[in-house]
């Protein structure tokens, strides 16, 4: 099926970093079961299906990567709990598409959760972790890896640093501040709220413009303002930068892109009768 989508002079292909399953209740925070079952039918053990929807992107002179998805090397336990796909997904993805991991220039992470940075390291047949991308700048903005690494009990189990340190030891972090440029027509944005550090990544070209939500508005179920995950650091700010993000995207008639639905992929986004937004699919995912 057709994954690719054309922004201007910038294609975006997406790759999956690994399909999963989370529990509801912990995906749509504050609304009751009653309401979101409709929309993200739950399994026997209340969890619901999600991807991870990494995007390859190609501009004019570098071919980079949003996300990566988890990694092949979480304990079983875990696995089992997430029903996890076997061995590392978006590697064993990239090489069905054709893609070398040495090629990669640079890889954006909207943050350091498990199943946005997992794919940046491979365990070798020694047992050791090495950087998946050995060549590519790795772009983290600076307070979401100082929150990563400072191990604070309020935050037990949100980071994953055995997925950071190869990393960092083979000197691949670039931490950032903000909005900055990545490549042509490739910038990150600072939006906090899911976590302190998060960012999204906008993309635009020739006058064609898309936005990667990532955890900001994680699949089309979490449009509606009180539609937001149990796991955002700062729900408050999410309920209030995810309406101002969506009216921008909205009103400049972009393309908004998300991280986690297993439906759709991208999508254009207009205000329905209850005047939420609604996602008219521009891209579907495999399940669509
Ligand atoms: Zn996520």
């Amino acid at each position: 099926m057709n994954r690719t989508l054309r922004i201007g002079e910038i294609e975006l292909s997406f790759v999956s970093g690994g399909q999963l399953r989370i529990d509801g209740g912990n995906m749509f925070g504050v609304v009751p079961r009653t309401l979101w079952q409709s929309k993200s039918p739950p399994d026997e053990r209340n969890r619901i299906q999600l991807d991870t929807n990494c995007a390859l992107v190609r501009t004019t002179n570098s071919l980079g990567l949003i996300d990566t998805g988890y990694s092949g090397h979480l304990p079983p336990k875990f696995r089992e709990n997430y029903a996890l796909e076997e061995g590392a997904p978006l590697a064993r993805n990239l090489a069905v598409a054709g893609v070398d991991p040495n090629d990669i220039d640079w890889v954006i992470l909207t943050h350091l959760h498990f199943d946005h940075v997992g794919g940046v390291t491979l365990r070798d047949e020694d047992g050791r972790l090495h950087p998946t991308f050995p060549r590519a700048r790795h772009y983290i903005q600076r307070i979401e890896w100082t929150d990563a690494v400072a191990n604070l009990p309020e935050l037990a189990g949100a980071y994953n640093l055995a997925d950071l340190a190869p990393l960092e030891q083979a000197g691949l972090v670039d931490l950032i501040d903000g909005a900055v440029e990545i490549a042509p027509g490739v910038a990150t944005q600072l939006t906090g709220g899911h976590t302190r550090g998060h960012q999204m990544v906008s993309l635009q070209s020739a006058g064609q413009s898309a936005v990667c939500l990532g955890d900001s508005c994680p699949t089309i179920a979490h449009l509606p303002t009180f539609w937001s995950m149990a796991y955002d650091q700062f729900p408050l700010t999410v309920r209030r930068i995810k309406p101002a993000i969506l009216a921008d995207i909205a009103s400049e008639d972009r393309v908004a892109l998300f991280s986690h639905d297993p439906h759709v992929l991208a999508a254009r986004l207009s205000r329905g009768a209850d005047q939420e937004w609604c996602a008219t699919t521009v891209l579907g995912n495999r399940d669509s």
